[in-house]
């Protein structure tokens, strides 16, 4: 055992808190396997082996021993009483007679009979807390039985009826869990019985570990057993401050955070003028629509891991019924952990805009960036394919940062963007195939445009012009539109070359 309180105590400390534990374990008239183990791993610190023989044989010889008041400072004696707290729950029940000997223990160490009455209370929590009134059938045996103690799989059941270990168990808890009002039943349980023991105590002669095959369910009454909020109670939407948007309550995939606000565009409601780049500014409302620059908060973050994303199915929607995930959430999990130092930081120490419909410039950039951070590590997960989704989703993130910011003028932090995105483009470009590639080349080229940078925009030119001769480009598919576009606007961008570069452009915008 590895405590420095306890390694700090004087002998005769030491040896008071053996006899106490030796105490604590007769407390209840018995000694149980587990209770044994853990009065090894207490002893292990006395190095004393006289009194490891004389601990031993108390139990061996069934002694109690007379517990005497001694002087020590209360680190140490509260440090000896959460052992003596822990040791009386080990046999998953707390006795009247050991809840007497925890106070005992706790006057006969100076503390008060307050603090004493804490212990209990903490002992008592760690049981289970409350008790949920059940049905149990065994056989052809129905009884009343109180069950406790729940974990996803498992549970305490106090009971007046001996049952045999590995009988198959039917567990019905009452949907109302005090009894003095009958309202019916969840759907049964099925367990198998584990172990049988007989306990002192005034609520029922046996306790009986249940053990069920898959984890209790809300129809079972998961929500009642682990405290959980009723169906009912689970936000599912809100009403944001502008009624051009929509508001859901997600989940986070990653973390299992809940209660994060999404916004939704609703359809029609306001008018984009994309940049050359293909980036919406949202200019004006449509008929009764309020206005809002939808930029601002489309990507939604998750506060406690700072998971986020502009599109809803990457999180799960309280609305919905709990679906499969989009990607493999515990290699992400696993991953996304080491970086959440960094992404904090981004944040900074204010992080109440996350919850809220209003969001600054540079607080809409953070949460792009963080997007980024997401969607470039959901790219690592997959397949190739997977990868240029997310590839295009962060690209696009870094642009719509850099159009923001343009429109505020920030120009020189846009531009910034835009050759980054270039540089970016340009090494994964050689590994991007079909869609991804002219969509690449497509970018490449406009910015090199705009930048004046034409060294190699004749090789890009040439990729989009020469695409469907060396790949059969099927007519009226998502790849021959993309194709279209690219080599329509890339011509037209290279035919009028002075009019897209940045010297004659206040914006990303043409028209302006
Ligand atoms: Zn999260």
């Amino acid at each position: 055992m590895e405590d420095p309180i306890v390694e700090m105590m004087s002998d005769k400390t030491k040896e008071w808190f053996a006899y106490a534990v030796v105490g604590m374990i007769w407390a209840d008239g018995r000694v149980d396997q587990a209770e044994i183990k853990y009065l090894k791993g207490i002893l292990s610190f006395l190095k004393d082996k006289r009194l490891i023989t004389s601990v031993l044989e108390m139990i061996k010889q069934n002694t109690m021993p007379d517990l005497t008041p001694i002087k020590i400072d209360n680190d140490q004696a509260i440090a000896i009483m959460k052992h003596l707290t822990s040791l009386s729950i080990v046999d998953e029940e707390l006795a009247t007679s050991e809840e007497v000997f925890l106070k005992d223990a706790a006057v006969h160490l100076g503390l008060s009979t307050a603090l004493a009455d804490k212990f209990i209370a903490l002992a008592r929590k760690r049981l289970g807390g409350n008790r949920f009134p059940a049905s149990l059938l065994v056989g052809e045996d129905s009884v009343e039985v109180s069950c406790f103690g729940f974990t996803e799989n498992a549970c305490m059941i106090f009971t007046d009826r001996l049952v045999n270990p590995l009988a198959r168990l039917t567990l019905k808890l009452h949907t109302n869990p005090r009894a003095d009002r009958e309202t019916g039943f969840y759907n049964p349980i099925v367990a198998e019985a584990q172990w049988c023991r007989e306990v002192k105590s005034n609520v029922a002669k046996y306790v009986v570990k249940a053990a069920m095959k898959r984890p209790i369910s809300s129809e079972e009454g998961a929500r009642l057993v682990f405290s959980l909020p009723e169906e009912s109670a689970i936000k599912k939407t809100f009403e944001p401050d502008f009624n051009c948007l929509l508001g859901f309550f997600v989940s986070c995939r990653s973390c299992g955070e809940k209660d994060i606000p999404f916004w939704q565009l609703r359809t029609r409601s306001l008018h984009a003028n994309n940049n050359i780049f293909g980036i919406p500014l949202y200019d004006k409302a449509f008929g009764n629509s309020d206005f809002c620059d939808y930029n601002l908060f489309q990507v939604s973050v998750c506060p406690n891991c700072l998971f986020a994303s502009n599109q809803i199915d990457y999180f799960q929607r309280q609305d919905k019924a709990v679906g499969v995930s989009l990607f493999d959430v515990s290699s992400f999990k696993s991953r996304w952990q080491s970086g959440l130092t960094k992404r904090k930081k981004l944040v900074g120490k204010n992080d109440s805009w996350l919850f809220s419909g209003e969001r600054t410039l540079n607080q809409a950039v953070i949460s792009y960036e963080l997007a980024v951070l997401t969607h470039d590590q959901l790219g690592q997960l997959g397949d190739d394919e997977d990868f240029a989704t997310h590839q295009r989703k962060s690209i696009s993130f870094k642009l719509t940062q850099a159009e923001m910011l343009m429109n505020k003028g920030e120009r020189a932090m846009a531009e910034q963007i835009m050759l980054k995105v270039k540089k970016r483009l340009e090494n994964a470009f050689p590994n991007m195939a079909r869609e991804a590639g002219i969509r690449a080349a497509h970018l490449i080229v406009l910015i090199s445009i705009y930048f004046k940078n034409l060294e190699n925009v004749g090789e890009y030119l040439n990729y989009l012009n020469n695409y469907s001769r060396r790949h059969p480009v099927k007519a009226g598919s998502k790849e021959s539109k993309l194709l279209n576009l690219a080599v329509r606007q890339t011509t037209e961008a290279w035919q009028s070359k002075d009019q897209w570069a940045y010297d004659s452009m206040h914006s990303f915008h043409l028209d302006n």
